[in-house]
Protein backbone atom coordinates (compact mmCIF):
# COMPACT_ATOMS: atom_id res chain seq x y z
CA UNK A 1 0.00 0.00 0.00
CA UNK A 2 2.78 2.60 1.10
CA UNK A 3 4.98 1.39 -2.51
CA UNK A 4 1.10 2.49 -4.16
CA UNK A 5 0.79 5.80 -2.12
CA UNK A 6 4.60 6.64 -2.96
CA UNK A 7 3.62 6.21 -6.69
CA UNK A 8 1.48 9.41 -6.58
CA UNK A 9 4.26 11.43 -6.31
CA UNK A 10 1.98 13.46 -3.79
CA UNK A 11 3.19 14.79 -0.05
CA UNK A 12 1.93 11.78 2.08
CA UNK A 13 0.99 11.93 5.53
CA UNK A 14 0.97 8.38 7.37
CA UNK A 15 -1.65 8.14 9.87
CA UNK A 16 -2.39 5.25 12.44
CA UNK A 17 -5.81 5.59 14.05
CA UNK A 18 -6.74 4.05 17.66
CA UNK A 19 -10.28 3.13 17.30
CA UNK A 20 -12.69 1.42 19.36
CA UNK A 21 -11.53 -2.17 17.83
CA UNK A 22 -7.89 -1.67 18.90
CA UNK A 23 -9.15 -0.13 22.47
CA UNK A 24 -10.47 -3.54 23.11
CA UNK A 25 -7.22 -5.73 22.15
CA UNK A 26 -6.00 -8.31 25.11
CA UNK A 27 -3.07 -6.09 27.45
CA UNK A 28 -0.13 -8.38 25.25
CA UNK A 29 -1.21 -7.08 22.02
CA UNK A 30 -2.16 -3.82 23.09
CA UNK A 31 1.40 -3.22 24.99
CA UNK A 32 3.35 -4.84 21.68
CA UNK A 33 0.78 -2.76 19.49
CA UNK A 34 2.33 0.41 21.22
CA UNK A 35 6.12 -1.13 20.38
CA UNK A 36 5.43 -1.33 17.08
CA UNK A 37 3.60 2.25 16.61
CA UNK A 38 6.82 3.75 18.62
CA UNK A 39 9.07 1.76 16.69
CA UNK A 40 7.54 2.74 13.33
CA UNK A 41 7.56 6.31 14.38
CA UNK A 42 11.05 6.11 14.69
CA UNK A 43 11.40 4.82 11.63
CA UNK A 44 9.35 7.64 9.42
CA UNK A 45 11.43 10.04 11.49
CA UNK A 46 14.79 9.19 9.93
CA UNK A 47 12.93 9.31 6.39
CA UNK A 48 12.01 13.09 7.51
CA UNK A 49 8.60 11.38 8.05
CA UNK A 50 6.27 11.37 10.65
CA UNK A 51 3.28 9.08 11.95
CA UNK A 52 0.25 11.08 12.99
CA UNK A 53 -1.21 9.22 16.14
CA UNK A 54 -5.31 10.04 16.66
CA UNK A 55 -8.00 8.06 18.62
CA UNK A 56 -11.05 7.88 18.03
CA UNK A 57 -13.80 7.21 15.12
CA UNK A 58 -11.71 6.83 11.99
CA UNK A 59 -14.11 8.30 9.87
CA UNK A 60 -14.36 11.72 11.71
CA UNK A 61 -10.51 11.50 12.11
CA UNK A 62 -10.08 11.13 8.42
CA UNK A 63 -12.47 13.79 7.55
CA UNK A 64 -11.17 16.14 10.01
CA UNK A 65 -7.44 15.26 8.27
CA UNK A 66 -8.63 15.59 4.63
CA UNK A 67 -10.21 19.52 6.13
CA UNK A 68 -7.17 20.63 7.60
CA UNK A 69 -4.91 19.51 5.16
CA UNK A 70 -6.17 19.32 1.80
CA UNK A 71 -5.44 15.73 1.50
CA UNK A 72 -6.91 14.28 -2.08
CA UNK A 73 -7.61 10.67 -0.39
CA UNK A 74 -6.71 8.18 2.02
CA UNK A 75 -5.12 5.03 1.35
CA UNK A 76 -5.20 2.09 3.58
CA UNK A 77 -4.11 -1.61 3.86
CA UNK A 78 -6.77 -4.15 4.18
CA UNK A 79 -8.00 -5.77 7.52
CA UNK A 80 -9.90 -8.99 7.13
CA UNK A 81 -12.28 -9.49 10.43
CA UNK A 82 -16.06 -8.61 10.12
CA UNK A 83 -15.81 -5.38 12.33
CA UNK A 84 -12.88 -3.82 10.00
CA UNK A 85 -14.70 -5.10 6.98
CA UNK A 86 -17.82 -3.19 8.47
CA UNK A 87 -16.23 -0.39 9.06
CA UNK A 88 -13.65 0.61 6.45
CA UNK A 89 -16.93 -0.32 3.97
CA UNK A 90 -18.29 2.39 5.59
CA UNK A 91 -15.74 4.44 5.53
CA UNK A 92 -14.64 4.37 1.89
CA UNK A 93 -18.06 4.91 0.94
CA UNK A 94 -18.30 7.89 2.87
CA UNK A 95 -14.91 9.27 1.67
CA UNK A 96 -15.81 8.64 -2.22
CA UNK A 97 -19.12 10.56 -1.27
CA UNK A 98 -17.38 13.60 -1.08
CA UNK A 99 -15.67 12.94 -4.08
CA UNK A 100 -12.18 11.63 -2.38
CA UNK A 101 -10.06 8.98 -3.45
CA UNK A 102 -10.50 6.14 -1.07
CA UNK A 103 -8.60 2.90 -1.77
CA UNK A 104 -7.80 -0.17 0.31
CA UNK A 105 -4.99 -2.67 -0.60
CA UNK A 106 -3.97 -5.95 -0.28
CA UNK A 107 -0.66 -6.83 1.43
CA UNK A 108 -1.29 -9.00 4.95
CA UNK A 109 -2.24 -11.88 3.03
CA UNK A 110 -0.67 -14.20 0.24
CA UNK A 111 -3.71 -13.91 -1.41
CA UNK A 112 -7.59 -12.62 -1.29
CA UNK A 113 -10.06 -14.96 0.80
CA UNK A 114 -12.01 -14.54 -2.24
CA UNK A 115 -9.76 -14.82 -4.85
CA UNK A 116 -9.96 -18.98 -4.68
CA UNK A 117 -13.00 -20.81 -4.68
CA UNK A 118 -13.36 -24.78 -5.00
CA UNK A 119 -14.58 -26.14 -8.40
CA UNK A 120 -17.95 -25.70 -7.25
CA UNK A 121 -17.90 -21.90 -6.66
CA UNK A 122 -17.69 -22.34 -2.90
CA UNK A 123 -15.02 -22.01 -0.28
CA UNK A 124 -12.64 -24.53 1.29
CA UNK A 125 -13.22 -26.06 4.43
CA UNK A 126 -10.38 -28.71 4.31
CA UNK A 127 -6.66 -27.36 4.19
CA UNK A 128 -5.47 -29.96 1.69
CA UNK A 129 -7.17 -28.99 -1.36
CA UNK A 130 -6.50 -25.01 -0.38
CA UNK A 131 -3.27 -25.49 -0.31
CA UNK A 132 -3.33 -27.62 -3.63
CA UNK A 133 -5.10 -24.49 -5.40
CA UNK A 134 -3.70 -21.63 -3.92
CA UNK A 135 -0.29 -22.64 -4.29
CA UNK A 136 -0.87 -24.18 -7.64
CA UNK A 137 -1.38 -20.12 -8.56
CA UNK A 138 1.46 -18.83 -6.79
CA UNK A 139 1.52 -15.38 -5.41
CA UNK A 140 2.45 -11.47 -6.55
CA UNK A 141 5.89 -10.76 -5.85
CA UNK A 142 6.79 -8.39 -2.67
CA UNK A 143 7.21 -5.43 -3.31
CA UNK A 144 10.50 -3.54 -2.17
CA UNK A 145 10.60 -1.34 0.91
CA UNK A 146 9.82 1.89 0.27
CA UNK A 147 13.10 4.57 1.22
CA UNK A 148 11.76 8.27 0.48
CA UNK A 149 8.66 9.71 0.02
CA UNK A 150 7.71 12.94 -0.09
CA UNK A 151 6.29 15.12 2.72
CA UNK A 152 3.65 17.88 3.61
CA UNK A 153 4.53 21.28 4.12
CA UNK A 154 2.91 21.24 6.85
CA UNK A 155 2.34 18.65 9.53
CA UNK A 156 -1.28 18.16 10.89
CA UNK A 157 -1.33 17.98 15.14
CA UNK A 158 -0.62 14.51 16.41
CA UNK A 159 -1.50 12.28 19.68
CA UNK A 160 1.87 11.82 21.75
CA UNK A 161 1.79 7.82 21.85
CA UNK A 162 2.78 7.93 25.29
CA UNK A 163 -0.41 9.71 26.41
CA UNK A 164 -2.52 6.66 25.11
CA UNK A 165 -1.06 4.70 27.38
CA UNK A 166 -1.26 0.81 25.51
CA UNK A 167 0.90 -0.64 28.21
CA UNK A 168 -1.04 -0.11 31.15
CA UNK A 169 -2.94 -3.11 31.55
CA UNK A 170 0.60 -4.89 30.71
CA UNK A 171 2.32 -4.55 33.70
CA UNK A 172 5.09 -7.13 33.15
CA UNK A 173 5.88 -5.81 29.71
CA UNK A 174 8.61 -3.89 30.29
CA UNK A 175 10.79 -6.32 32.68
CA UNK A 176 9.83 -9.41 31.55
CA UNK A 177 8.42 -9.16 27.84
CA UNK A 178 10.48 -7.19 25.91
CA UNK A 179 13.17 -9.19 25.64
CA UNK A 180 11.48 -11.68 24.20
CA UNK A 181 9.88 -9.41 21.34
CA UNK A 182 11.68 -8.71 17.87
CA UNK A 183 10.48 -5.11 17.30
CA UNK A 184 9.99 -3.42 13.78
CA UNK A 185 10.93 -4.32 9.86
CA UNK A 186 14.34 -4.50 10.30
CA UNK A 187 14.63 -7.44 13.26
CA UNK A 188 11.51 -8.91 11.03
CA UNK A 189 13.84 -9.22 8.07
CA UNK A 190 16.86 -10.32 9.83
CA UNK A 191 14.42 -12.95 11.75
CA UNK A 192 13.43 -14.04 8.38
CA UNK A 193 17.38 -14.82 7.02
CA UNK A 194 18.60 -16.01 10.32
CA UNK A 195 15.21 -18.88 10.12
CA UNK A 196 16.28 -19.18 6.25
CA UNK A 197 20.61 -19.82 6.84
CA UNK A 198 20.04 -21.79 9.97
CA UNK A 199 16.65 -23.51 10.64
CA UNK A 200 14.22 -23.58 7.26
CA UNK A 201 16.97 -27.41 6.47
CA UNK A 202 15.64 -28.88 9.82
CA UNK A 203 12.17 -27.18 10.03
CA UNK A 204 10.41 -30.60 9.37
CA UNK A 205 12.08 -32.72 11.32
CA UNK A 206 12.77 -29.73 14.74
CA UNK A 207 9.39 -27.77 14.66
CA UNK A 208 7.44 -29.84 16.76
CA UNK A 209 10.13 -29.73 19.76
CA UNK A 210 9.35 -26.65 21.95
CA UNK A 211 12.51 -27.55 23.61
CA UNK A 212 14.35 -26.97 20.14
CA UNK A 213 14.95 -22.86 20.29
CA UNK A 214 15.29 -21.69 16.82
CA UNK A 215 13.80 -24.40 15.06
CA UNK A 216 10.72 -22.02 14.08
CA UNK A 217 10.66 -19.15 12.53
CA UNK A 218 9.04 -16.59 15.23
CA UNK A 219 7.59 -14.39 12.24
CA UNK A 220 3.47 -14.58 13.86
CA UNK A 221 4.52 -11.44 15.77
CA UNK A 222 6.20 -9.39 12.69
CA UNK A 223 3.44 -10.91 10.94
CA UNK A 224 0.78 -9.71 13.37
CA UNK A 225 1.93 -6.16 13.74
CA UNK A 226 2.37 -5.68 9.65
CA UNK A 227 6.62 -5.71 9.81
CA UNK A 228 7.13 -8.20 7.32
CA UNK A 229 4.51 -9.30 4.39
CA UNK A 230 3.75 -13.00 4.12
CA UNK A 231 4.96 -12.69 0.69
CA UNK A 232 8.58 -11.50 1.64
CA UNK A 233 8.17 -14.63 3.89
CA UNK A 234 6.87 -17.00 0.72
CA UNK A 235 9.34 -15.52 -1.43
CA UNK A 236 12.15 -16.50 0.78
CA UNK A 237 11.21 -19.82 1.44
CA UNK A 238 10.63 -20.40 -2.50
CA UNK A 239 14.21 -19.50 -2.52
CA UNK A 240 15.28 -22.21 -0.28
CA UNK A 241 13.36 -24.80 -1.80
CA UNK A 242 14.64 -24.25 -5.10
CA UNK A 243 18.33 -24.36 -3.64
CA UNK A 244 17.02 -27.78 -2.21
CA UNK A 245 16.93 -26.75 2.01
CA UNK A 246 14.48 -29.95 3.01
CA UNK A 247 11.95 -27.90 4.87
CA UNK A 248 11.34 -25.15 2.89
CA UNK A 249 7.88 -26.88 1.60
CA UNK A 250 6.63 -27.94 5.41
CA UNK A 251 7.63 -24.09 5.88
CA UNK A 252 5.40 -22.79 3.22
CA UNK A 253 2.64 -25.18 4.01
CA UNK A 254 2.81 -23.40 7.07
CA UNK A 255 2.76 -19.96 6.01
CA UNK A 256 -0.10 -21.41 4.11
CA UNK A 257 -2.20 -22.51 7.05
CA UNK A 258 -2.27 -18.54 7.65
CA UNK A 259 -4.23 -17.68 4.96
CA UNK A 260 -6.53 -20.75 5.50
CA UNK A 261 -7.66 -19.06 8.26
CA UNK A 262 -8.00 -15.93 6.77
CA UNK A 263 -10.03 -17.75 3.55
CA UNK A 264 -12.20 -19.35 6.54
CA UNK A 265 -12.80 -16.09 8.67
CA UNK A 266 -13.95 -14.05 5.10
CA UNK A 267 -16.53 -16.72 4.15
CA UNK A 268 -17.49 -17.91 7.57
CA UNK A 269 -16.76 -15.04 10.16
CA UNK A 270 -18.95 -16.98 12.79
CA UNK A 271 -15.73 -19.17 13.20
CA UNK A 272 -14.63 -16.43 15.80
CA UNK A 273 -17.28 -16.69 17.94
CA UNK A 274 -19.23 -19.71 17.75
CA UNK A 275 -18.62 -23.38 16.93
CA UNK A 276 -18.27 -23.91 13.42
CA UNK A 277 -19.55 -27.43 12.64
CA UNK A 278 -23.42 -27.95 13.15
CA UNK A 279 -25.04 -28.61 16.02
CA UNK A 280 -21.74 -27.99 18.65
CA UNK A 281 -23.31 -24.51 20.22
CA UNK A 282 -25.12 -26.82 22.47
CA UNK A 283 -21.79 -29.26 23.52
CA UNK A 284 -21.65 -29.81 27.19
CA UNK A 285 -18.62 -27.38 27.63
CA UNK A 286 -18.26 -26.16 30.99
CA UNK A 287 -17.68 -22.20 31.01
CA UNK A 288 -15.00 -20.41 33.39
CA UNK A 289 -14.42 -22.65 36.46
CA UNK A 290 -11.75 -23.21 38.97
CA UNK A 291 -9.62 -25.54 36.96
CA UNK A 292 -9.55 -23.12 33.90
CA UNK A 293 -8.01 -20.74 36.34
CA UNK A 294 -4.97 -23.18 37.02
CA UNK A 295 -4.63 -23.86 33.57
CA UNK A 296 -4.19 -19.99 33.07
CA UNK A 297 -2.07 -19.42 36.12
CA UNK A 298 0.29 -22.11 34.89
CA UNK A 299 -1.03 -24.61 37.93
CA UNK A 300 -2.62 -27.88 36.34
CA UNK A 301 0.06 -29.95 37.96
CA UNK A 302 0.49 -31.44 34.39
CA UNK A 303 3.97 -30.04 34.08
CA UNK A 304 4.19 -29.79 30.17
CA UNK A 305 0.73 -27.94 30.47
CA UNK A 306 2.06 -25.57 32.99
CA UNK A 307 5.13 -24.97 30.91
CA UNK A 308 3.35 -23.78 28.05
CA UNK A 309 1.26 -21.64 29.99
CA UNK A 310 4.10 -19.88 31.61
CA UNK A 311 5.93 -19.40 28.47
CA UNK A 312 3.25 -17.48 27.27
CA UNK A 313 2.76 -15.28 30.36
CA UNK A 314 6.45 -14.09 30.21
CA UNK A 315 7.16 -14.31 26.13
CA UNK A 316 3.92 -13.31 24.69
CA UNK A 317 4.34 -16.72 22.41
CA UNK A 318 4.16 -20.46 22.91
CA UNK A 319 4.89 -23.16 20.48
CA UNK A 320 2.76 -24.24 17.71
CA UNK A 321 2.65 -28.26 19.33
CA UNK A 322 2.21 -26.57 23.08
CA UNK A 323 -0.58 -24.65 21.74
CA UNK A 324 -2.01 -27.49 20.51
CA UNK A 325 -1.54 -29.75 23.81
CA UNK A 326 -2.63 -27.12 26.07
CA UNK A 327 -5.78 -26.35 23.81
CA UNK A 328 -6.77 -29.99 24.19
CA UNK A 329 -6.35 -30.06 27.74
CA UNK A 330 -8.75 -27.42 28.37
CA UNK A 331 -11.34 -28.40 26.23
CA UNK A 332 -10.80 -32.01 26.55
CA UNK A 333 -9.69 -32.97 30.24
CA UNK A 334 -10.84 -30.12 31.58
CA UNK A 335 -14.09 -29.80 29.40
CA UNK A 336 -13.85 -26.22 28.98
CA UNK A 337 -15.71 -24.32 26.09
CA UNK A 338 -13.33 -23.53 23.93
CA UNK A 339 -13.64 -19.71 24.26
CA UNK A 340 -12.25 -19.84 27.41
CA UNK A 341 -8.81 -20.44 26.25
CA UNK A 342 -9.54 -18.32 23.10
CA UNK A 343 -9.89 -15.69 25.52
CA UNK A 344 -6.77 -15.94 27.30
CA UNK A 345 -4.41 -16.51 24.79
CA UNK A 346 -6.37 -13.57 22.76
CA UNK A 347 -5.27 -11.93 26.57
CA UNK A 348 -1.42 -12.88 26.55
CA UNK A 349 -0.37 -13.20 22.98
CA UNK A 350 2.04 -10.66 21.37
CA UNK A 351 1.30 -12.55 18.00
CA UNK A 352 -1.87 -12.73 18.69
CA UNK A 353 -4.05 -13.32 15.16
CA UNK A 354 -7.87 -13.22 15.69
CA UNK A 355 -8.49 -15.61 12.31
CA UNK A 356 -5.44 -17.83 13.54
CA UNK A 357 -6.46 -18.00 17.26
CA UNK A 358 -10.20 -19.04 16.29
CA UNK A 359 -9.04 -21.69 14.05
CA UNK A 360 -6.47 -23.07 16.39
CA UNK A 361 -8.71 -23.34 18.92
CA UNK A 362 -11.52 -24.55 16.78
CA UNK A 363 -9.63 -27.51 15.56
CA UNK A 364 -8.30 -29.05 18.74
CA UNK A 365 -11.66 -28.76 20.44
CA UNK A 366 -13.37 -30.71 17.20
CA UNK A 367 -16.07 -28.19 16.39
CA UNK A 368 -13.72 -26.23 13.88
CA UNK A 369 -13.48 -26.86 9.66
CA UNK A 370 -10.97 -30.05 9.00
CA UNK A 371 -10.84 -30.28 12.62
CA UNK A 372 -9.10 -33.24 14.97
CA UNK A 373 -11.41 -35.41 15.25
CA UNK A 374 -12.85 -36.19 18.59
CA UNK A 375 -11.47 -38.96 19.92
CA UNK A 376 -7.81 -37.10 19.47
CA UNK A 377 -6.91 -35.74 22.80
CA UNK A 378 -3.51 -35.21 23.34
CA UNK A 379 -2.10 -36.83 26.27
CA UNK A 380 -0.07 -34.46 27.73
CA UNK A 381 2.55 -36.55 29.20
CA UNK A 382 2.87 -38.81 26.42
CA UNK A 383 3.30 -35.59 24.17
CA UNK A 384 6.17 -34.47 26.88
CA UNK A 385 7.78 -37.62 26.80
CA UNK A 386 7.56 -37.76 22.67
CA UNK A 387 8.65 -34.12 21.71
CA UNK A 388 10.16 -33.03 25.08
CA UNK A 389 12.02 -36.35 26.08
CA UNK A 390 14.91 -34.70 27.56
CA UNK A 391 12.54 -31.85 29.55
CA UNK A 392 14.16 -29.29 28.18
CA UNK A 393 11.28 -27.02 28.33
CA UNK A 394 10.07 -28.50 30.84
CA UNK A 395 12.87 -27.37 33.16
CA UNK A 396 13.15 -24.24 31.34
CA UNK A 397 9.54 -23.11 32.45
CA UNK A 398 8.83 -24.51 35.52
CA UNK A 399 10.97 -22.93 38.52
CA UNK A 400 9.40 -26.34 41.02
CA UNK A 401 10.84 -28.81 39.27
CA UNK A 402 14.41 -27.85 39.03
CA UNK A 403 17.05 -27.71 41.32
CA UNK A 404 18.63 -24.81 39.87
CA UNK A 405 15.50 -22.62 38.61
CA UNK A 406 17.07 -20.46 35.21
CA UNK A 407 16.00 -17.44 34.34
CA UNK A 408 13.47 -17.73 32.76
CA UNK A 409 11.52 -20.11 34.84
CA UNK A 410 11.87 -17.68 37.87
CA UNK A 411 11.28 -14.43 35.43
CA UNK A 412 7.26 -16.41 35.52
CA UNK A 413 7.35 -15.44 39.10
CA UNK A 414 8.06 -12.02 38.90
CA UNK A 415 5.51 -11.64 36.44
CA UNK A 416 2.61 -13.16 37.77
CA UNK A 417 0.28 -10.76 39.68
CA UNK A 418 0.77 -10.93 43.35
CA UNK A 419 -2.11 -11.88 44.38
CA UNK A 420 -1.78 -14.96 42.80
CA UNK A 421 0.55 -15.93 45.42
CA UNK A 422 3.14 -18.19 43.22
CA UNK A 423 6.54 -18.78 44.92
CA UNK A 424 9.22 -20.28 42.94
CA UNK A 425 10.51 -22.75 46.04
CA UNK A 426 6.40 -23.83 46.73
CA UNK A 427 5.81 -27.33 46.25
CA UNK A 428 4.84 -28.09 42.63
CA UNK A 429 0.78 -28.98 42.49
CA UNK A 430 -0.47 -32.41 41.93
CA UNK A 431 -3.00 -32.98 38.98
CA UNK A 432 -5.98 -31.25 39.13
CA UNK A 433 -7.38 -33.75 37.22
CA UNK A 434 -5.86 -37.27 36.40
CA UNK A 435 -5.10 -38.00 32.56
CA UNK A 436 -7.31 -40.76 32.41
CA UNK A 437 -10.33 -39.38 34.14
CA UNK A 438 -10.32 -36.36 32.24
CA UNK A 439 -9.80 -38.54 28.78
CA UNK A 440 -12.59 -40.60 29.91
CA UNK A 441 -15.11 -37.54 31.06
CA UNK A 442 -14.12 -36.12 27.87
CA UNK A 443 -14.74 -38.98 25.38
CA UNK A 444 -17.82 -39.51 27.17
CA UNK A 445 -19.11 -36.53 26.77
CA UNK A 446 -17.73 -36.15 23.13
CA UNK A 447 -20.17 -39.57 22.44
CA UNK A 448 -23.02 -38.03 24.04
CA UNK A 449 -22.97 -35.54 21.66
CA UNK A 450 -22.31 -38.00 18.63
CA UNK A 451 -24.64 -40.12 19.46
CA UNK A 452 -27.63 -36.85 19.76
P1 LIG B 1 6.53 -21.10 11.97
O1 LIG B 1 6.48 -22.56 12.29
O2 LIG B 1 7.84 -20.49 11.69
O3 LIG B 1 5.52 -20.89 10.74
C1 LIG B 1 5.62 -19.77 9.85
C2 LIG B 1 4.32 -19.01 9.84
O4 LIG B 1 3.27 -19.83 9.37
C3 LIG B 1 3.87 -18.54 11.21
O5 LIG B 1 4.50 -17.35 11.61
C4 LIG B 1 2.37 -18.38 11.00
O6 LIG B 1 2.06 -17.15 10.38
C5 LIG B 1 2.05 -19.49 10.01
N1 LIG B 1 1.55 -20.66 10.75
C6 LIG B 1 2.26 -21.70 11.22
N2 LIG B 1 1.45 -22.60 11.81
C7 LIG B 1 0.19 -22.10 11.71
C8 LIG B 1 -1.08 -22.56 12.12
N3 LIG B 1 -1.25 -23.73 12.74
N4 LIG B 1 -2.16 -21.78 11.86
C9 LIG B 1 -2.03 -20.60 11.23
N5 LIG B 1 -0.85 -20.12 10.79
C10 LIG B 1 0.25 -20.86 11.04
N6 LIG B 1 -0.87 -18.18 15.25
C11 LIG B 1 -0.82 -16.85 15.30
O7 LIG B 1 -0.10 -16.23 14.51
N7 LIG B 1 -1.57 -16.15 16.20
C12 LIG B 1 -2.43 -16.75 17.08
O8 LIG B 1 -3.12 -16.09 17.86
C13 LIG B 1 -2.47 -18.18 17.07
N8 LIG B 1 -3.23 -18.86 17.96
C14 LIG B 1 -3.24 -20.23 17.93
C15 LIG B 1 -4.05 -20.92 18.84
C16 LIG B 1 -4.08 -22.31 18.86
C17 LIG B 1 -4.97 -23.04 19.84
C18 LIG B 1 -3.28 -23.03 17.94
C19 LIG B 1 -3.28 -24.54 17.95
C20 LIG B 1 -2.48 -22.36 17.03
C21 LIG B 1 -2.45 -20.96 17.00
N9 LIG B 1 -1.64 -20.26 16.10
C22 LIG B 1 -1.64 -18.88 16.13
C23 LIG B 1 -0.88 -20.96 15.05
C24 LIG B 1 0.59 -21.32 15.38
O9 LIG B 1 0.70 -21.88 16.66
C25 LIG B 1 1.52 -20.11 15.29
O10 LIG B 1 1.31 -19.43 14.07
C26 LIG B 1 2.99 -20.52 15.35
O11 LIG B 1 3.26 -21.18 16.57
C27 LIG B 1 3.85 -19.28 15.21
O12 LIG B 1 5.20 -19.57 15.40
P2 LIG B 1 6.25 -19.30 14.25
O13 LIG B 1 6.09 -17.94 13.72
O14 LIG B 1 7.58 -19.68 14.80
O15 LIG B 1 5.76 -20.34 13.16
Amino acid sequence: MLAQAVATGRPLIPVFVLDAQAEVLGAAAKWRLGLALAHFSQVLARLGQRLILRRGDPLAILQDLVAETGAAGVMWQRMYDPQAVARDTAVKAALKAKGLVAESFPGALLIEPWEVATGQGGFYKVYSPFWRAVSARGFAAPVPSVTSMCTPDVWPASDNLADWQLGAAMRRGAAVCLPHQRVGEAKALARLDEFIEESVERYRAARDFPGQIGATSGLSENLAWGEIGPRTIWAAGQRALHEGAAGAEHFCKELVWREFAYHLMHHSPQILTQSWRDGWEGFAWRGDNPDAEAWRRGMTGEPFVDAAMREMYVTGRMHNRARMVVASYLTKHLLTDWRVGQAWFAECLTDWDEAANAMGWQWVAGSGPDAAPYFRVFNPAGQAEKFDSDAAYRRRWLAEISPKPGPDALSYFAAVPERWQLRPRAAYPAPIVTLAEGRARALAAYAARDGA
